[in-house]
């Protein structure tokens, strides 16, 4: 199967050009202008930009949190990102207290059979101790090189000490470990205060979760980082504050990789008054303006390196566990299917980044620290055909009712973008076609080699 891409414009990391690319038997083959070939297929890509796959680094499908499960399994879960030009998400299998890291890993496996896009696994880990250590070399050798800890929520939180002996044991082996990072003790103590005055609906949320909550949470793993002498990987940064935490810590000579989310570049704090304001209940919180021109500039200035979506949808009916109690609402919003389109509108329409940084920030750096590149993140001969035909100019509006994802809302209803994922390839195969998957279920495990560390 030979197809071949012409007229588009080639987005790579390191520049941009005319280009033609040939696809064969799933891989790039060739990237020139003018190829002349012979092809199964020919797409026209005039107008568009073409990208190397993107890694959506943060998604929770078919996640049990105790009294609910996720709107999106794997199956609508990885329809949407697909569509959305996502060729590979990274999905946090969990070790659940009283299970392996084996279990957890044979039961995402068995979750994910039904993937329209490739997918590999961080492993959450609830519990660290010498029965949980013994299985590490056997994750890494499963394709496991990324491992997540928690410092909120009573079925995750782990300690200090933890976090510190796991950095330490995980980053000898190569791997790394994505930090929730907030205050437990004082988000804590703030919620009760929030109770205590009757402040029960959704807009106490943030008030329980300020920025400095989220900045001493990253200062903290900052200075553990620096005692264990590993990487860090701060997940789904969200505030100024935790920004100028991470910068500080990089000039001490600390490792860090920052991952933010589209949602801290385009909502607000003021959106949890509105009536569905249970909807935007997520954790950590929408921020202000301040802190969404920060992470702006975080990804102008390349202090940002990934985006991920943290993409974990509940139904309104689900979001009601907590109307009258926004302690009580599940958290997590959907945003696996528009993370492209809000990156372009928000970060490259209005000049904060380049269609470079845009395959850097959606695809490049996660390919390299996962342990994924060249094979995914880059449009290089030799690399996996995952490729992505972006539109810039196809504006449009977001809804959850035109989206693949499974659940009725969407935080970004309403919101206008400029551009949109025409075409997909996945595996050297075209899945989505002007904007609908005609190829669903020809997702692959991705095996992930040892973390690169690019920012040594
Ligand atoms: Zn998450």
């Amino acid at each position: 199967m030979r197809i071949l891409i012409k007229n588009g414009t080639v987005v790579r990391s390191t520049g941009r050009k005319q280009a033609d690319v040939l696809i064969q038997d799933g891989k790039i083959a060739k990237i020139a202008p003018d190829i002349e070939a012979e092809a199964d297929r020919v797409i026209d890509a005039a107008g568009c930009f073409i990208f190397a796959g993107f890694i959506d680094t943060h998604t929770h499908f078919d996640l049990d949190l105790g009294v609910t499960v996720t709107a999106d399994d794997f199956e609508t879960g990885t329809k949407a990102a697909v569509v959305g030009g996502t060729t590979t998400v990274l999905d946090f299998a969990t070790q659940d207290h009283g299970m392996t890291m084996h279990d957890a890993l044979t039961l995402w496996h068995k979750k994910a059979e039904k993937s329209s896009c490739n997918y590999g696994f961080h492993m959450a880990v609830s519990e660290w101790n010498d029965a949980r250590k013994v299985e590490v070399d056997d994750m890494f050798r499963a394709g496991i090189s990324s491992f997540k800890m928690y410092m909120v929520y009573d079925a995750m939180k782990v300690t200090d000490g933890q976090i510190y002996d796991a950095q330490k044991f995980i980053g000898a082996r190569g791997g790394v470990i994505g930090v929730h990072c907030e205050n437990y003790d004082v988000l804590q103590a703030r919620i009760a205060e929030e109770k205590a005055k009757g402040h029960m609906d959704p807009t106490a949320h943030p008030v329980t979760r300020p920025q400095a909550v989220e900045a001493e949470g990253v200062a903290r793993l900052m200075r553990i980082a620096e005692l264990s002498g590993y990487p860090a990987w701060v997940v789904h940064l969200s505030t100024a504050d935790g920004l100028e935490e991470v910068r500080r810590a990089r000039k001490r000579g600390v490792e860090v990789y920052a991952e933010t989310c589209p949602q801290y570049i385009t909502l607000d704090v003021s959106q949890y008054a509105e009536p569905d304001g249970a909807k935007y209940v997520m954790s950590p919180p929408l921020r202000e303006a301040r802190d969404r021109a920060a992470i702006l500039d975080g990804m102008k200035k390349r202090d940002i390196d990934f985006v991920g979506t943290d993409h974990c949808s509940f139904t309104m009916a689900q979001k009601a566990l907590g109307k009258d109690d926004f302690s009580k609402i599940p958290n997590g919003g959907a945003g696996v299917q528009n993370r492209a389109e809000l990156v372009y509108t928000y970060a490259v329409k209005t000049g904060a980044i380049t269609p470079e940084q845009m395959a850097l920030l959606l695809s490049e750096r996660a390919a390299r620290l996962f342990g994924m590149f060249p094979k995914k993140g880059v449009l290089r001969v030799g690399s996996d055909a995952d490729i992505v035909i972006f539109d810039p100019n196809d504006p449009h509006t977001i809804s959850w009712k035109t989206n693949l994802h499974a659940c009725d809302n969407s935080p970004y209803e309403g919101v206008e973008v400029a551009g949109r994922t025409r075409d997909v390839l996945l595996n050297g195969e075209l899945v989505v076609e002007n904007g609908k998957l005609i190829k669903p279920y020809c997702g692959q495990y991705v095996f992930r080699k040892p973390c690169e560390w690019y920012r040594k």
